[in-house]
């Protein structure tokens, strides 16, 4: 299998409790040589405890460091959780060297698990923190279009760009995203029958901008579509897009690859660890 990266993961215990070595073990052996992990802040007694698993996601970048990229953040279902306290740690943890990225945060109108007001509330003031950082914004966004780009062009994004992770919107909504700065990963959604706009996205968008990812543990791809997801998958993915495109499954790979590693400004080895 040709080299390859998965663009955004969440390999957290709750997860995954055989934890996280045994699942990028498997992902190895498959070709993938590079994770972005997401950490996120979560519920907690208190804002250490709130920001406990991104910083778990820090720590395996740390321990990780030739394989695996993390980003923190704090998800738009979760941005009632926001408070000044919870903020500051989030922003010294985005200074941290071993994360490569603010995110993922974002609007979900979908689910609407916060308050939409909090919800933007929370994602302008993350944005400020990566444009302070200087560090790429991961996006996440659902059935909130509009307001999403509107919020990225309003508070400057620009200056950092990103990514649109798991993409699932369409070609006008790309189009804007790229002209912000904003590259397009592609998840498991691609590979579904019906979503037909995402496909169209992913045969057009440039190659220098497109990634993919899994999204683990969610939306694993097709012909795996209903199972957990994890990052191994991410290959049917690729080749996807591939297809989609009608290239060679090598080249989408490298090209994959290889815009994750300057999206990210990481490097990762081509030299998978031995099996213990
Ligand atoms: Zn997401
Ligand atoms: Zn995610």
């Amino acid at each position: 299998m040709p080299a390859l990266a998965d663009a955004h993961c969440h390999l957290d215990r709750h997860h995954f409790a055989e934890g996280p070595d045994a699942v990028m073990r498997r992902a190895f052996d498959v070709g993938v040589v590079g994770f972005v992990v997401v950490g996120l802040a979560g519920e907690g007694e208190g804002a250490d405890e709130s920001i406990a698993p991104a910083r778990e996601a820090v720590g395996l970048a740390r321990r990780m460091r030739e394989h695996v990229t993390a980003c923190v953040g704090l998800h738009p279902h979760e941005a009632r959780l926001w408070s000044p306290e919870l903020h500051e740690r989030l922003r010294v943890l985005s200074g941290d060297p071993d994360v490569s990225a603010v995110g993922e945060i974002g609007l979900d109108y979908h689910y609407e698990h916060s308050p939409r007001e909090a919800q933007r509330d929370a994602f302008a003031r993350l944005v400020a923190v990566a444009r302070e950082v200087r560090k790429p914004i991961v996006v996440h966004t659902r059935s909130a279009a509009a307001d999403t780009l509107d919020l990225l062009e309003r508070e400057g994004a620009r200056d950092v760009g990103g990514i649109i992770h798991c993409f699932s919107e369409d070609r006008a909504f790309a189009s804007r995203a790229l002209d912000l700065g904003f590259d397009l990963s592609f998840s498991g959604i691609v590979t579904f029958k019906n979503a037909v706009a995402v496909q169209e996205v992913a045969a057009w968008a440039p190659l220098d901008r497109l990634l993919v990812e899994t999204d683990s543990p969610y939306l694993a791809p097709v012909p795996l579509r209903g199972k957990k997801c994890e990052p191994a998958l991410v290959v049917h993915t690729a080749r996807r897009v591939a297809e989609l495109r009608k290239m060679p499954l090598e080249d989408l790979c490298a090209a994959a690859l290889a815009n994750t590693e300057a999206r990210f400004k990481r490097r990762f080895s081509r030299v998978l660890p031995r099996p213990d």
